[in-house]
Order: C-alpha cells, then structure tokens, then sequence
C-alpha cells in the first residue's frame, strides 16, 4: 500500500530543526537578513546539528548515502525559522555532494571536511553578463596548460561569491560551442587572478551575493570535477536535486507566514467579531494551505524519485516553478491579512517575501523550468 510516511528517525530529526528554527533562528531572522554578511554562527549551529553532512561520505564527517528527502525536510523546517540560513542543505546537495562525488580524491578531502564543519562554504558559478538561462553559450574559458589549466572569464548574479573558499566553476575549451566542451573546475577563490564583488540584492543579503571575476586563475588537473567537457551534465544532475529543495525552501518560509496570519485572523477583531469569521478572510487562507500542502508533495515526489533511482528531472523542474510561486503568493496574502501591520519592516513578512522572490530567478525561472518539463513531454521540438 502507499504511504506518504516520513521515517520514525526523518520525523524526529525534523521536529529537533523545526524546534531548533522556531527558538534559535526566527529571533533573529530579521537582524541577520538586513546584512549582507554571511551568518557564520548558525551555519556552525547547523554543522552542530549534523545538517551539512547529509548524504556526504562518512569517512569527512557525513550521514553515508545520498539522502535527498532528508535534506529536504531539513530545509523545509529550518526556512521556518530563517529562510537564508535554511539555503545550507540546499547547498550541501547542490555543490558539495557534486565536489564529493565527482571531484578528485585530494581537492575532496581538502574541502569536504571543512564544508561539513562549517568552516567555509562553497559557490557553484555557472551564470554570465551574457545569460544565465541559455548555459550553453557560457564563454568563460579554460585553457590547457602544463600541468593544469587557466580560467580566464566572468561571473555574475553568484550566491556566495563573497563568503565562499571554493567555487565549482564552468568553462569551456577555446573552439568548443554549446554544451560540449563546459568542463567543471573547483576553484580556491583565494586564488591568484580571482576577484570577487558584492552585487546588491532585494532580500537574501545574508547569502553574499555577488560576481566572480577570473583572470588566467591557475588550477592543476587535480581541480576538473568530473568528465572533461561533460561539466554541465554534472551539474543538471545536481540541479535535480536542488530544485525541490529550493521549492520547500520556500514552502517552508510560506508556512510561517500563514501560521502567523491564522494566529493574527483568530485575534484580531473587526465590525464586532474576529477576522477570522469573515470569509474572505479565511477562504484565502485555505486556499493558500491547499496549495502549499499540494506543492511540498510535489517536491517530496520528486526528492522521493530521486532516492529510488527513477527518472525525476521533470518533477525537479515542477518543484521549480510552481512551489516557490505558491510560497509569494501566500507569504502576499499573509501580509495583507495583517492588514497595515503586515507591510510594516518590524515584521519578518516583507523580509520574506523579498528573500522568497529570488528564488523564481535563481537556479532557472519558471519559462525555463517549464521548457524542461514541456521537452519531456514532447521531445526536443520543445526546446528549438
Ligand atoms: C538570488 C539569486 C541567486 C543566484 N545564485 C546563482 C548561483 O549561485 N550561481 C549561478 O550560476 N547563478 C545564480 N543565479 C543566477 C540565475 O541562475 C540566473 O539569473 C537565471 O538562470 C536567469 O538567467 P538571467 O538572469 O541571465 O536571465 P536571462 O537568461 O537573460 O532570462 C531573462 C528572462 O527571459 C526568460 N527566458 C530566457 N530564455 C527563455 C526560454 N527559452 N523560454 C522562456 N523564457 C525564457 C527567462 O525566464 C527570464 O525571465 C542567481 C540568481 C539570483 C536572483
């Protein structure tokens, strides 16, 4: 028979985060998501509470074997607390698990110890001044030479481009056009040639937003991350993943908003009676828990896929587009039911719907999310 059961051990991990976020990160959310400096002391907090080694090889510190639904409800109840700090597992599944199980045995076992400790945090840098939707025509390129290979380009719009140690970085060789030819290097930003800036964002200040500049940047063999010219299939792969988890991201940001709005709807009183009693206030409010109890499924199938081995970079790309969509729309609703309070800075409301809002942008846009969905159902005439 089916079940839509989590394990006894998932249930208890996520109640322990879920406790965790609501006492430890929520206070302050707010604080933290007015600057853009990474939040290095909930990220350890994180690293303390086994987050950040989910799915990661035992031997630096990890659970074992990838665990994609985990990693999810761990997202998903932290974004509770604190949607930024909550992006970590994200992360963990999108850049270190592709550094873990692609990358060569000495550049893994310098950076994966550290990831998992929360010592240092990693970027993926994929998008360019010239687009970040159309990957195949990036045009950072790298160069073979003697012993490694040189990076010279531009990146722009990177999570992390100020706070990162490494990044997964994608180039191609000189000659080579669309996919064939992006390789995929870990580069040490620290790095001679490598200069990093800040770019100012709407909301999620805290995940240092920024571009990455490389000039002739010097990396030795050790740093390709698997196949050479297959660099962007790597990442697809760990795209899958990290695509319902950013929807229960902000699933997980959303239903705060509207647990808070019920509570206010309950409270508040207006032409005698609680708002609450007004229809046009609750049946929104129902709506909104109808589709967020929709759209997590929708992630927790695709995650759950993933686990078993089948085919899910549709449901990955569903988790995409419609998830983080429901998630503003409710956060949106939440705000208005609190009527003048809702729009005001001293609530965490408007914080997290700005910090929600980039993620219909960040790691494809909805058009994007759909062309994949559309090329599965139709084949390649989809994407021409
Ligand atoms: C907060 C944030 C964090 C990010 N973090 C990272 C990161 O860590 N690493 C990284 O590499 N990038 C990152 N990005 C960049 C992000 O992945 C790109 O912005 C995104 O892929 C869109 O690329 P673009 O901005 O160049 O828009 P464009 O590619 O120029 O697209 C512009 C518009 O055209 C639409 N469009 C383009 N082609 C099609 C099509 N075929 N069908 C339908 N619509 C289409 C798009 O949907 C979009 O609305 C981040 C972005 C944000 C906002």
């Amino acid at each position: 028979m089916i079940s839509f059961a989590f394990s006894d051990e998932q249930e208890d991990f996520r109640s322990q985060l879920r406790k965790f976020a609501i006492a430890e990160l929520a206070p302050k959310y707010q604080e933290r998501s007015a600057k853009a400096e990474f939040s290095w002391e909930a990220h350890r907090q994180l690293a303390d509470l086994g987050v950040l080694g989910i799915g990661l090889p035992e031997e630096y510190g990890g659970t074992g074997s990838a665990d994609p639904v985990t990693l999810g409800l761990a997202t998903e109840a932290l974004a509770y607390g604190d949607v930024n700090v909550a992006a970590a597992p994200v992360q963990v599944g999108l850049v270190a698990a592709q550094l873990a199980h692609e990358g060569h045995p000495s550049v893994v076992k310098e950076w994966l110890p550290k990831l998992i400790a929360g010592e240092v945090v990693a970027a993926i840098a994929v998008t360019e001044p010239i687009g970040g939707s159309d990957v195949s025509n990036l045009t950072t390129e790298a160069r073979k030479v003697v012993g490694g290979w040189e990076i010279t380009g531009e990146k722009i719009a990177i999570t992390h481009a100020t706070s990162a140690a490494v990044a997964l970085v994608y180039a191609r060789e000189p000659g080579t056009t669309g996919y064939a030819g992006i390789s995929c290097f870990a580069v040490p930003l620290d790095a001679v040639g490598v200069s990093r800036s800040h770019t100012p964002g709407m909301g999620a200040l805290p995940l240092c937003w920024g571009g990455l500049v490389f000039e002739n940047v010097f990396v030795s063999d050790e740093h390709l991350v698997g196949e050479q010219g297959r660099g962007f299939a790597g990442a697809m792969e760990h795209f899958d993943f990290s695509r319902p988890g950013l929807g229960l991201l902000c699933l997980g940001a959303a239903q705060a908003s509207v647990d808070e709005a019920v509570a206010w709807a309950q409270q508040r009183e207006a032409f005698g009676r609680p708002i609450a009693a007004f229809q046009g206030v609750s049946f929104p409010l129902a709506e909104h828990a109808t589709y967020m109890e929709a759209a997590r499924w929708l992630c927790y199938r695709s995650l759950w896929s993933r686990t078993a081995g089948e085919k899910h970079t549709h449901y990955a790309a569903m988790s995409k587009w419609w998830p983080p969509l429901v998630a503003k729309n409710a956060i949106e609703t939440a705000i208005v039911t609190f009527g003048n309070l809702g729009y005001s800075t001293e609530m965490s409301l408007q914080q997290r719907h700005r910090d929600v809002m980039s993620y219909l942008i960040a790691d494809g846009t909805a058009g994007i999310q759909k062309r994949i969905i559309a090329t599965t159902m139709m084949g390649k005439v989809a994407a021409l």
